[in-house]
């Protein structure tokens, strides 16, 4: 068994443990990150595949350059990554089978407008955004039920749910009201999202040279078995590097493996019951994710069309609009991304067959356009669409003095998927830092 020694190890190389390591090495720490697959990143990279460039999950810096992820890169000095923005319109919405742009301003009131047809309906469902967005909801109620008191118009509702599925991989039903309103305000003064030329892998790349710069390491295929705790204290972690048994000595370690993950490898009995019960309950974000490749573009912009009057209300884009090459020539992806009704338990068979219906809805020469499926993902149990639920997140603070969690189950209020796995890092980095002095 071979001993590596470090200030800080870090287990699992997604992008709220890169956020953290690139941090903590640019501030001079010695930082080992441990991966267990043969890549970093998670499900925010971007991989080969059938020669074409796609995601493991994530696509894009959701805000663009006010991203976390974005600010990250910035901070450690990182050379200019080249990316793109949608332009505008960032986004369409398809409402009673007719396409609207989303304008740079008042684009929610012009959308439930056209939604309602009827002015009235869309300024009474505004002035209760605005005045939730003054004062927060804090009873326990969905974000579906809050609108109900203001308009059953479900053209309405499909615009907010389409919203809250591409977003959230949850439904509006779902969703406490408070969580939603958070969301909407994340967005405020921030910048639309940004893909970069090779996809996320450019932005763990550079975050990966950081640690490296700093006299760090990413470990691939090593899986950490065990946090090594003394005294209420934690003092590393053991792992499996291949077959060789290995331990890491360091003086604090971080887990970008998920709460109720962190529980088990530092055992149960250096926990607190109520920390314990929080973890246990914690359930997934889900969502399936489609894509298929057409012989020409099937939207004519690269941002979202949100499709309000489908089964599902999806997202749909064809991101080759942004990045051509990230497809053979000749092809492009047309990709969508919905929730189940029922979040906890659903057929992903019967969500595909529901899905087709919407496309040939949406979509009505699909197969004219050569259309057929690259690759379909339910994104649920140990690899969701974000490990806790808006509104589910834990502290990225544990009872173990010197063991702190990063990643989509400890988003800070607010944040929302891989932006606010990445915030969690900066803020555990940030901790560690004044910590260790
Ligand atoms: C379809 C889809 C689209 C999305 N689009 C976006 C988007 O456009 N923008 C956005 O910001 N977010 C998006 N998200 C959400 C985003 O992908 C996640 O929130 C984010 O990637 C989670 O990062 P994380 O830090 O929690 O780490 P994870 O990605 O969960 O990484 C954890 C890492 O730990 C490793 N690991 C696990 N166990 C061990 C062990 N025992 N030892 C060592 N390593 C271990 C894993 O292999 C993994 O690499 C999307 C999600 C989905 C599903």
């Amino acid at each position: 068994m071979s001993t590596l020694r470090a200030d800080v190890a870090i287990i699992g190389a997604g992008i709220g443990g890169m956020c953290a390591g690139a941090l903590l090495s640019r501030a001079g720490r010695k930082v080992l990150v441990l991966e267990k697959s043969p890549l970093p990143g998670g499900r925010y990279t971007s991989v080969q595949y059938k020669g074409f460039t796609i995601p493991t999950a994530s696509w894009m810096l959701l805000y663009g350059t006010s991203d976390p992820v974005y600010l990250t890169l910035e901070e450690i000095g990182a050379p200019p990554i080249e990316m793109r923005a949608p332009g505008t319109p960032v986004a369409r919405y398809r409402i009673n089978g007719r396409i609207y742009d989303w304008p740079p301003k008042g684009a929610l009131r012009y959308l439930m407008e056209k939604a309602a047809g009827d002015p009235e309906e869309a300024n009474r469902v505004m002035g209760a955004l605005a005045q939730a967005m003054a004062h927060p909801p804090t009873e326990s109620i969905s974000f579906r039920d809050w609108l109900l008191r203001s308009t059953r118009n479900e053209a309405i509702h499909g615009i907010f749910q389409a919203q809250i599925a591409t977003w959230c991989g949850m439904n509006a039903h779902d969703l406490p009201a408070r969580e939603f309103i958070r969301a909407l305000l994340s967005f405020r003064g921030r910048d639309t999202f940004r893909i970069p030329r090779n996809g996320l892998k450019d932005i763990i790349d550079a975050l990966g040279a950081a640690v490296r710069a700093g006299g760090g390491e990413i470990l691939t295929r090593t899986k950490a078995t065990g946090i090594m705790v003394e005294k209420g204290i934690a003092r590393g972690v053991t792992a499996l590097r291949g077959s060789e048994a290995i331990t890491i000595e360091a003086r604090m370690v971080v887990s970008n493996i998920g709460p109720k993950k962190t529980v088990e490898l530092a055992g149960r009995e250096h926990f607190g019951e109520a920390y314990l019960r929080q973890a246990a309950e914690m359930r997934p974000a889900v969502g399936m994710d489609y894509l298929f490749i057409t012989d020409r573009p099937l939207l004519d912009f690269p941002g979202t069309l949100y499709t309000t009057d489908t089964i599902r209300k999806e997202g749909w884009s064809v991101p080759t609009l942004m990045w051509p090459e990230h497809a053979p020539a000749g092809k492009h992806l047309l990709h969508a991304f919905a929730v189940p009704e029922n979040i906890d338990s659903y057929d992903p068979v019967r969500e595909y067959r529901i899905l087709l219906q919407d496309l040939h809805t949406v979509f009505p020469d699909f197969e004219g356009a050569g259309g057929k499926l690259l690759l379909r993902r339910n994104f649920c149990g140990e690899w969701p669409c974000t490990r806790a639920r808006q509104g589910q997140d834990m502290s990225h603070r544990t009872p173990i003095e010197n063991l702190y969690n990063v990643g989509d189950g400890v988003k800070p209020p607010g944040w929302i998927v891989g932006a606010g796995a990445a915030q969690s890092g900066r803020i555990v980095a940030q901790e560690i830092i004044e910590a260790l002095g």
